[in-house]
């Protein structure tokens, strides 16, 4: 086998064990994987960002949509005592239970408002139609000290965000050439609808109100290190331990 492009030492934030990293491939977001779980960088940074901002994520409501085989994911379900998973499963209605697998529109959820804790989505956000009834939805059913706690490819970086494809009279109309990325169900593929950029957080805030920041984690100690692995949070109001003491 040829040699590996990176490869370190560390401690992995999706199975919490000591590995070894290793990537056989300069496109480290796909590719920089940890030797126990398998898991990529976005999913170690998203893993340790929920640790930090909210510690006692084992005993939270948390809902994530379109969850990853593996990684976070997996972590989430064998620790969290009220996790909840879902799918987007078109032409059923959110909340309906087929094949054991809930579906949730992230567009339409069917959640009560201000009952769930923390959101959880990895690379969804740049595959949904109307932005906006998102971040409104999602603002609507956390609860006041809640979060959305996400990755999404900030392609644009500090260029505007831009709409790939929409939807016209029911039919999907492509404004980019489109562009798929792998779907673990359906048809193994999802299209790309918007190209996101730092100003996500102003689309977010226009739509909902709420605040964001952007978290950009370098730490080969943990396996996080590539492109495009910002994660993002949103918050419905501040808990107090996160209140920022500089005046
Ligand atoms: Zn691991």
């Amino acid at each position: 086998m040829d040699e590996p492009v990176l490869k370190s030492s560390g401690h992995c934030t999706t199975c919490d064990k000591d590995v070894e990293f290793v990537a056989y491939n300069t496109w480290l977001r796909d590719n920089f994987f940890c030797s126990n779980c398998g898991s990529i960088p976005r999913q170690r940074a998203l893993m340790y960002v929920i640790e930090t901002y909210l510690p006692n994520w084992r005993n939270l409501i948390i809902h994530e949509s379109s969850p990853g085989t593996g990684g976070a994911s997996q972590r989430l379900a064998n620790e969290c005592s009220h996790y909840y998973p879902s799918q987007y499963l078109p032409g059923y209605e959110s909340g309906a239970m087929i094949e054991g697998v809930q579906c949730e529109n992230l567009e339409e959820l069917s959640f009560p408002d201000r009952s769930i804790d923390l959101h959880v989505t990895q690379d969804v956000l740049e595959h949904i139609f109307h932005p906006s009834k998102v971040f409104s939805e999602i603002a609507r059913t956390l609860k006041n000290g809640g979060m959305h706690i996400c990755t999404v490819p900030l392609v644009n970086k500090n260029k505007p965000s831009k709409l790939r494809a929409r939807i016209v009279n029911n039919e999907i109309e492509y404004i980019e050439p489109p562009v798929y990325h792998g779907n673990p169900i359906g048809d193994g593929r999802s299209l790309v609808t918007v190209d996101w950029g730092f100003d996500v957080c102003q689309h977010i805030f226009e739509a909902s109100g709420l605040f964001s920041q952007i978290i950009y984690i370098d730490d080969i100690s943990k396996g996080i290190r590539a492109e495009c692995i910002e994660v993002l949070i949103t918050f419905k109001g501040l808990r107090k331990e996160q209140k920022n003491e500089i005046p």
